[in-house]
């Protein structure tokens, strides 16, 4: 059977708060974008409408000022790239050619073909797969275990309570230390004698009063119930296999995020982690007319409002882009769709077939002043 062919001047891969503010930018720019979104399932962490599909109550995102659920948040966003005529589309996208423009991305039914391309994957908290940490109602996800501090932290469930944060990394000692301007008492309940953290981050945690630290510490399963939700957790001494029942309130999982960007390997630049890289002036990756956003390139932030402000950049990027006007790439330079180089010195243009003009007429290329 033939598949069904697509063109698209804006394809973009993502249904969270940054594909869909993409969507949204690039619909209202009359660019008719193709949001692909992949189909909910449980295993490999995908949702349409990405992480806050599992988050309850949101209360820092801007504009709602007495909260609003994380569904419900999303629906708002769907409905709003809608309303400007986004065109969605659910599906696994099996493989992606970015070597040459326009780009091609293959599905089971579809050949996709697309001018431009935002890549707005996410990024997935890892988990440990114990019982009790899936969500509500097949453990205790979102009624006391979380993977955001920043996100579910300051809910009045986990004021005042005892807490436990998961992990020896950077992330861990950020949470733990974020939660103790809520929480009674955190304690850090990590597999080793020692951190992986960076020296300042463990020498804030260490300095906190409010944190103490479980060492050598494997957490087996997470303990409540329907109506309290999160009542503790089993801890297993890793060292003398000695287990005992810890009773807290609130359990946040802190052992890294694994950013969506197996698809792009070999194609597009990653950190050593496998986060996309982008430009840090624009949302351009090292391929021109390919542009991340949200989480996927954002090892730092990685919040709902922070996904949409660049969402929103990288649409305007893409729009710029296929104006011909020139986008700043992660090597200083900017490009514009015809293959022109513009020096991170802003000099010279380099024309597609090597020759250099100077980008101010008035100012001779090498000239020194
Ligand atoms: P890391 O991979 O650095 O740390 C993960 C931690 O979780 C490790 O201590 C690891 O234990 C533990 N862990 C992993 N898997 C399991 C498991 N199955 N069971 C129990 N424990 C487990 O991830 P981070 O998210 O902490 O950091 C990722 C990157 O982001 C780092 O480069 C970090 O520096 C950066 N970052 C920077 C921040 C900042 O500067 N403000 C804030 C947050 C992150 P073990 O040590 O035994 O392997």
């Amino acid at each position: 059977m033939s598949k069904e062919a697509l063109h698209r001047d804006v394809v973009i891969l993502g249904s969270g708060p940054a594909g869909l503010t993409a969507a949204i930018y690039t619909a209202r720019a009359n660019l008719k974008p193709l949001l692909i979104d992949a189909p909910a399932d449980a295993e490999k962490q995908t949702a349409p409408g990405g992480q806050l599909m599992i988050t309850t109550d949101v209360e820092n995102y801007p504009g709602f000022s007495d909260g609003i659920q994380g569904p419900d948040l999303m629906i708002e966003f769907r409905r709003q790239a809608e309303r400007f005529g986004t065109d969605f589309l659910e599906t696994w996208i099996s493989g992606v050619d970015l070597s040459n423009r326009p780009f091609t991305l293959h599905t089971s039914d579809h050949l996709i073909s697309a001018e431009t391309l935002i890549i707005a994957t996410g990024a997935a908290a890892k988990w440990l797969g114990i019982p009790g940490e899936a969500k509500v109602p097949f453990g205790f996800g979102g009624h006391g275990v979380s993977a955001c501090a920043t996100c579910d932290g300051p809910l009045p469930a986990f004021r005042n309570q005892e807490l436990v944060v998961i992990g020896g990394g950077d992330t861990a000692m950020e949470e733990a230390t974020f939660l103790t301007r809520y929480a009674a008492r955190v304690f850090v309940a990590h597999r080793r004698e020692k951190l992986r953290a960076s020296k300042i981050m463990q020498q804030k945690a260490f300095n906190n009063p409010k944190i103490e630290f479980l060492w050598n510490t494997a957490v087996d399963e997470i303990l409540g119930s329907k109506e309290h939700g999160v009542t503790g957790v089993s801890l297993r001494n890793v060292k003398s296999n000695d287990q005992r029942v810890f009773p807290c309130s609130g359990v946040f999982v802190a052992i890294g995020h694994k950013p969506n960007t197996d698809l792009f390997k070999g194609q597009l630049e990653m950190d050593e982690i496998g986060y996309l890289r982008t430009s840090g002036h624009s949302t351009a990756t090292n391929v021109p007319g390919v542009f991340a956003c949200g989480d996927v390139q954002d090892s730092v932030y990685r919040q709902a409002v922070t996904a949409a402000g660049t969402g929103c950049m990288a649409a305007i990027d893409a729009e710029r882009f296929l104006d011909h006007l020139p986008v700043a790439m992660p090597s200083g330079e900017e490009v514009t769709d015809a293959g022109e180089h513009i020096t991170s010195d802003h000099r010279a243009i380099i024309e597609p077939d090597g020759s250099m003009i100077p980008n101010n007429p008035e100012q001779l290329v090498g000239s020194e002043d």
